[in-house]
């Protein structure tokens, strides 16, 4: 594939979108992204799929179709060792149709309550597919291992953040600042290997 001079990142997240602007200006790769507020409305795919890369393929598919670019989707989530690698798929929805952060850490914490420190081992993962409109894919995963805590603590991030502790520290991803994250995680892994590709394209 050629360096695309525009791709659509198939997200209605703003911080998604600033998080790869940034990445690919720290990179110097020329590449104009698109968020799908930017283009004409179309329906977007249920992600219907067991593991992250097939609902990650979903939504790029969807996007390279209805919009003609090249298009990346990534799908993340937290896998729970003491609960067979679940929420996973199901992170955002753990605790029923219409929750929220809060009500998916409190089932988490309830979920391992009286599990020792040893085996509330879990990992955060990320899987960022590129579809292009003739049909070539490719992903790129991003993991971030570490253990949940006993309580919910600091105030940065989003979803499991509060809970979060990274392998190697003390403080849980909440307590990081967003630089220090994306520095170590799941999905700062896999952006920055996509950023890489497209890097390679262009030299
Ligand atoms: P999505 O891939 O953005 O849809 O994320 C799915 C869900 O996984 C989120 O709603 C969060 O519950 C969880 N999740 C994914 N990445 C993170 C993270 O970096 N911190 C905390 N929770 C996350």
């Amino acid at each position: 594939m050629r360096l695309p001079e525009r791709i659509v990142l198939a997200t209605n997240n703003p911080k998604k979108l600033a998080e790869l602007r940034r990445m690919l200006d720290a990179g110097g790769v020329g590449v104009e992204v698109l968020g799908l507020a930017d283009l004409a409305r179309y329906p977007e795919p249920e992600e219907t799929e067991r593991t992250f890369e097939g609902n990650a393929f979903l939504k790029a598919t969807a996007a390279a179709r209805e919009t003609g670019l090249v298009a990346v989707a990534d799908d993340s989530g937290l896998e729970v060792d003491e609960l067979n690698g679940m929420p996973g798929v199901r992170s955002a929805r753990w605790a029923g149709p219409a929750c929220d952060d809060e009500d998916n850490n409190a089932l988490l914490l309830a979920q391992l309550d009286g599990v020792p420190a040893e085996r509330r081992t879990a990992r955060f993962v990320c899987a960022l597919a590129m579809v292009t409109p003739d049909g070539e894919r490719l992903v790129w995963h991003g993991r971030m291992p570490g253990r949940i805590g006993d309580a919910p603590a600091g105030e940065n991030g989003f979803g499991y953040d509060p809970l979060f502790i990274p392998a190697g520290m003390e403080v849980t991803s909440a307590e990081l600042t967003p630089a220090e994250k994306d520095s170590i995680s799941h999905r700062g892994i896999a952006v920055s290997a996509f950023v890489s590709y497209l890097a390679e394209l262009e030299s």
